[in-house]
């Protein structure tokens, strides 16, 4: 049984090995514990920093054993583990945080709205479609245009599809893969934005203040914190993030995208039950950062500080534009942080820089 807090000197480990949980392994080192990776290829951004590497497939069983063995605890950084996966560690006598109830809900976007309407936090309209003719029923209930979204393993705005009119459903259905998809009504939104809240062992909550996110072919590009929003917008916000992670009776950190409404009202386009790319400004705008908060919080330790003591410009470095390190590292506003990468394919995200500016 491992006991709370989780003393310096002991081992956590990450399901997932890229830059996430490169940036996990950092700050858990700062704070005296030692990482395992698990991950299903060698060599990664996070295990390259950490003191054990496990290979294999998420739903290795060996692989699983030889992670629960290092492990005093164990989080993982990203969101399509199996939730098996999960649930088969917790077997082995580890505890897993967050656990598998926010993984599960967070892999199927149904699951996750019916969730959050449920915690009373408000999202689009929505209907579930597992075929097509029950694709075409939905949109002509919901109304035209709707996107499309399949169910499970969609990102970065891949797997989806506005569909203009009832009758094109059955083909977009198949053109995202003839899995079971989603049905949403338009957001109409002035801003997307996003906030990045952590529960801690005890229900403790620390909500960071927003960022206003910009995306660029579904990828996030530039992240603005902390965004220029009104004080009741910050509070529906922390409403939001508070019903959410008590709901889940939640361990860690958690990201949250919101559509800013005209008027103000928030509703919420997705979770992710991890440190978020949204969340990376708080490395250099926040004494205490996403990553350093997401292990305070599994291990058991009190959460750190969540007020910014800088405007941060957070841009992320795709492909070929982490090249320019050397030209980046000499502007003294700008901090670099660098994923270790070793192969820059177009759009891979390699790195990103937070540049600063005073409150
Ligand atoms: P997602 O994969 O759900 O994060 O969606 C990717 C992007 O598509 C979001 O960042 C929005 O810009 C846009 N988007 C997603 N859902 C909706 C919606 N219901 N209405 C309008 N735009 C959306």
């Amino acid at each position: 049984m491992t006991a709370f807090p989780l003393p310096p000197g002991s081992t956590i480990g990450i399901l997932g090995g890229g830059q996430l949980g490169r940036m996990l392994a950092l700050a858990a080192g700062r704070l005296g514990f030692d990482v395992a990776v698990l991950d299903p290829e060698a060599g990664g951004p996070a295990s390259r920093v950490s003191a054990y590497e496990v290979v294999g497939a998420y739903d290795d069983p060996a692989a699983l054993a030889e992670l629960a063995r290092l492990a005093d605890v164990v989080t993982f950084e990203f969101e399509n583990v199996p939730a098996a996966a999960v649930e088969h560690l917790t077997r082995l006598g580890v505890p897993v945080a967050p656990g598998a109830r926010a993984l599960a809900i967070a892999q199927d976007r149904v699951e996750e709205k019916t969730f959050l309407n449920g915690a009373g936090v408000a999202t689009v309209a929505f209907a579930p479609a597992d075929d097509a003719e029950a694709a075409r029923e939905a949109v002509a209930a919901l109304g035209a245009p709707a996107l499309m979204k399949t169910r499970r393993e969609g990102y970065d705005g891949k797997g989806q599809k506005w569909v203009e009119h009832a009758a094109e459903a059955a083909a977009a259905f198949e053109a995202v893969g003839g899995k079971p998809v989603i049905l949403e009504a338009p957001a109409d939104f002035v801003r997307e934005l996003s906030v990045i809240a952590a529960r801690g062992r005890d229900g403790e909550i620390a909500v960071y203040p927003m960022a206003e996110n910009h995306h660029e072919k579904g990828v996030l590009r530039r992240s603005f914190a902390p965004a220029d929003v009104s004080a009741e917008t910050a509070a529906q916000a922390e409403r939001i993030a508070a019903q959410i992670l008590s709901a889940l009776d939640y361990v860690g950190v958690i990201g949250i995208e919101l559509f800013e409404l005209k008027g103000g009202r928030l509703l919420v386009n997705e979770i992710a039950p991890r440190v978020h790319n949204t969340g990376h400004w708080t490395m250099d705008g926040c004494e205490v950062d996403q990553f350093e908060q997401q292990i305070r919080a599994v291990a058991g330790w009190p959460l750190g500080p969540t007020h910014a003591h800088s405007r941060v410009e957070m841009l992320n470095l795709l492909g070929q534009e982490a090249e320019a390190w050397a030209k980046l590292a000499g502007e003294p506003e700008t901090r670099i942080h660098l994923y270790g990468k070793r192969e820059a394919t177009p759009g891979r995200k390699m790195g990103h820089v937070n540049r600063l500016r005073p409150l």
